[in-house]
C-alpha cells in the first residue's frame, strides 16, 4: 500500500532523528505512526540498532498487535502504543514516541509532573506535563507495556492530549506524541529542554512556583488556540 510506504519511510526518519538530536542511545526509544483509516500502526522493530536501520525495521501492526508484513518482531513497547492510540486517535494523536532522554527521565525517576516555569514550556505545552502513578506490583507482572498505557491514559484524565502531548512515566522516562512523526519528535526534543531547564530552576530556587496560569494561557492559545495569532497564518 502506498499510503503505508510512505508512513514507513516517516516512521524511519523520526527514529533516526531520534538519535541525531541526542535523544537516545543504543537502541533505545521509539517511534510509531497510526494510520486511523486501515487501524494499522507502524512501529520500529525490537532491539535494532540506530547505525544500519532501514525501512525493513519499521514494523506493520493491526490493531491486536499482530504482525501484518514483517519477519521482524515490534518494538516491546508495542502494546503501550497501542493501547494509547485507542484513547487519543479520537483526538487527533498520529504518532507517538518515546525516549530515555536524560533530563525528562530524571523528573520521570523521581516521580514528579514538570511544572510550568515559564514561556518557553508555556508556548508548546499546556500546563505541567503530568506524571503518571506507580504501578502496582500485579501490573508490573502482567500485561506491563499495556498497564504503562493505562497509567498514562489515566494521568492525562482531564487533559487534552494534543494540548498536553507529552507525559512522564514513573520511574521510567517520557512518552510524546503529534498529529505525524516529526511533530511528536519535536515535542520529545522541547521536553528535554524544558526538563534541563526546570532542574536548574528547582536548583537555583527552591520552591520556586509555577509561571502564572494567565501567562502560561496566554503563550499557549495564541499559539494553538481557536484564536491563534502567533506566526504566519
Ligand atoms: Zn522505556
Amino acid at each position: 500500500m502506498k499510503r503505508l510506504d510512505a508512513l514507513r519511510q516517516e516512521v524511519l526518519e523520526a527514529n533516526l532523528a531520534l538519535k541525531e538530536k541526542n535523544l537516545i542511545i543504543s537502541t533505545w526509544g521509539n517511534v510509531s505512526v497510526y494510520d486511523a483509516e486501515s487501524g494499522v500502526m507502524i512501529i520500529k522493530a525490537s532491539g535494532v540498532p540506530y547505525d544500519s536501520m532501514g525501512l525493513d525495521d519499521m514494523v506493520a501492526v493491526d490493531r491486536d498487535g499482530q504482525v501484518i508484513d514483517s519477519a521482524k518482531r515490534p518494538s516491546s513497547d508495542t502494546p503501550t502504543h497501542l493501547y494509547l492510540y485507542r484513547h487519543f486517535a479520537g483526538e487527533g494523536v498520529r504518532s507517538i514516541v518515546h525516549t530515555h532522554s536524560q533530563y525528562a527521565t530524571i523528573w520521570a525517576q523521581s516521580c514528579l509532573p514538570l511544572p510550568c516555569y515559564g514561556t518557553t514550556h508555556a508556548d508548546y505545552f499546556h500546563g505541567p506535563v503530568p506524571c503518571t502513578r506507580q504501578m502496582s506490583d500485579e501490573e508490573i507482572r502482567e500485561r506491563y507495556e499495556e498497564n504503562t498505557g493505562k497509567v498514562i491514559v489515566e494521568a492525562l484524565a482531564h487533559t487534552n492530549p494534543i494540548h498536553t502531548s507529552a507525559v512522564l512515566v514513573a520511574s521510567h522516562g517520557p512518552f510524546t506524541w503529534g498529529k505525524n512523526p516529526a511533530d511528536a519528535v519535536f515535542h520529545a526534543e522541547v521536553l528535554e529542554y524544558v526538563a534541563k531547564m526546570g532542574l536548574y530552576n528547582r536548583l537555583l530556587t527552591p520552591g520556586i512556583e509555577s509561571a502564572k496560569e494567565s501567562l502560561s494561557d496566554k503563550h499557549y492559545f495564541r499559539k494553538f488556540g481557536p484564536g491563534a495569532y502567533y506566526g504566519q497564518p
